[in-house]
């Protein structure tokens, strides 16, 4: 027989990406919410669904950690991965999206073209106003529960380029376009093309232009960063995150002082990536060891450089506009990132899933409200990291501390020094063997400890089954 569950409290999710997608999922489970998701464009997926005007990759785009990473705790990948294959193309994150919500019947809780214009609070509820993009007709509706999903690579940051006058660029007959509008290198295939910016977005933009042999490209950057491969050797080849996600050394990275973990990762990029030393402008010397250098990860990068199949600068403010006029150089790509505002906290799927845990138990009753002190604690925080320079690519590198921190607070991580006695086995498996999501799901509210060790088993003999 099937339960009838009363659902007594209604929340609106503004927006259908991966953060919209779970906070939906998990406002289900918790047996009191129910929940809207209102999303402006014609599909879900936010910046995977390359086929809306609205998403924000490209054809190429790879996902820049393993497809163990790239998934939340209770739900596997499926046999659209190829056998052997550990990062995912845009269309395979769209697919397990796409599985999630078809496994876990979300899709009638969705209002697609439906954007959100307003939101205010009045009277103990949220009034939304929203407008259907088909018919521009607009609507109000009342929610109990208001969460902002909106990402943080929509809104692309301001268009400017110190010492350059693009006004008069533009008014000259240049183009400039944002990454986020970046389709393919085939767009721009006799312009003289210069990529600004060399976070993941713009060194991969570069490399794509030297897959079809482009005959002029331009990469202009502040300062370097480790341009790091999907892969690192470690006695074994194994994807990046399976290397640094693990939950015994990132205790032992926190245990650092900030000197002391800075020169243990530029030590460790430096003896990964020997080629990035021996290049300029994205050598990073011993003497910067000292030193944050942001991480972006793309594979190829350096070799297409040492083999001059691109030009590349870096620090010339002063004659970027002199090097801009001489070179002819007709389209800027702006790889510039995006403005961070405070909504979701959008880092790798497992952290994403685990806010939306908190945050829809929160709302159901079943987790106490945080107090007013760590609201702003929590808010200030995350300003912090969002507004640092140089700019992190991801807010939450510390990726596993951060993700268990909130497991820690809902009740999904298990009490590892009582573990190391009642159960060595697993507690071997989890702590100090490579990261898994699934072990988010091994204690507390809708746990499935037989799944996820079941889960956790295979991934490792995957793992140490390789050469
Ligand atoms: C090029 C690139 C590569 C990346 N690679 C990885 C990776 O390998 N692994 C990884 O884990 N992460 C990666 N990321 C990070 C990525 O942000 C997350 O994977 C994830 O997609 C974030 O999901 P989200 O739902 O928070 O935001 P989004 O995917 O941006 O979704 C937000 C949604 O909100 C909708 N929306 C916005 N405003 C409104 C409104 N007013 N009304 C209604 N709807 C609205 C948008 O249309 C969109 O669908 C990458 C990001 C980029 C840009």
């Amino acid at each position: 027989m099937e339960t009838i569950v009363l659902r007594t409290k209604t929340i609106a999710i503004i927006g259908g990406g991966i953060s919209g997608i779970v906070t939906c999922k998990e406002s289900l489970a918790t047996g009191v919410l129910l929940p809207t998701v209102f999303e402006k464009s014609e599909g879900f997926g936010g910046i995977w669904n390359i086929d809306t005007r609205f998403g924000r990759t490209w054809n190429s785009v790879k996902t820049n950690v393993s497809k163990y990473t790239c998934m939340f705790s209770d739900f596997p990948h499926g046999s659209y991965i190829k056998e052997g294959q550990d990062f995912l193309d845009t269309d395979q994150v769209h697919q397990y999206l796409k599985e999630y919500i078809d496994h876990f019947k979300l899709l009638d809780h969705f209002k697609f073209q439906k954007m959100v214009t307003s939101a205010r609070y009045s009277d103990g509820k949220w009034c939304v106003t929203y407008s259907n993009l088909k018919t521009d007709e607009s609507k109000i509706e009342n929610f109990d529960y208001l969460i902002v999903a909106t990402g943080i690579h929509t809104i692309p940051s301001k268009e400017e380029l110190k010492g350059v006058d693009l006004e008069t660029f533009k008014k000259q007959g240049g183009q400039i376009i944002h990454s986020s509008m970046y389709k393919s290198p085939l767009q721009f295939k006799d312009n003289r093309v210069m990529v600004v910016g060399n976070s993941n977005s713009g060194c991969d933009i570069v490399n794509d232009f030297c897959k079809i042999n482009h005959s002029f490209i331009y990469h202009y950057f502040k300062r370097p960063y480790w341009v790091i491969p999907r892969y690192f050797s470690v006695g074994k080849i194994l994807p990046l995150d399976i290397v640094i996600f693990n939950r015994s050394s990132q205790a032992k990275t926190m245990a650092r002082s900030t000197l002391e973990r800075n020169q243990f990762l530029n030590g460790f990029l430096a003896s990964q990536i020997p080629l990035q030393e021996q290049l300029e402008p994205v050598r990073i010397s011993k003497d910067q060891h000292n030193d944050y250098h942001p991480v972006c990860v793309c594979d190829g990068y350096l070799e297409n450089l040492r083999d001059s199949k691109f030009k590349s600068i870096s620090k010339v403010d002063d004659n970027l506009q002199q090097i801009i006029t001489n070179e002819n150089i007709d389209t800027i790509i702006m790889a510039n990132g995006f403005y961070c505002d405070l909504s979701y906290l959008s880092s790798y799927f497992p952290t994403v899933e685990l806010q939306a845990r908190m945050i829809t138990m929160i709302f159901a009753g079943q987790l106490p409200y945080p107090t007013e002190q760590e609201m702003k604690r929590g808010l200030k925080e995350e300003e912090d990291i969002r507004y640092s320079i140089p700019k992190k690519i991801s807010p939450h590198n510390d990726f596993v501390d951060f993700s268990d921190g909130i497991a820690r607070v809902i009740g999904a991580l298990p009490d590892m020094r009582e573990l190391e006695l009642s159960n060595p086995e697993l507690y071997n498996e989890i702590y100090m063997m490579p990261f898994h999501p699934a072990s988010y799901r091994l204690v507390g509210s809708h746990s499935n400890p037989e799944q996820s060790t079941k889960i956790i088993k295979q991934f490792l003999s995957d793992i140490y089954s390789r050469q």
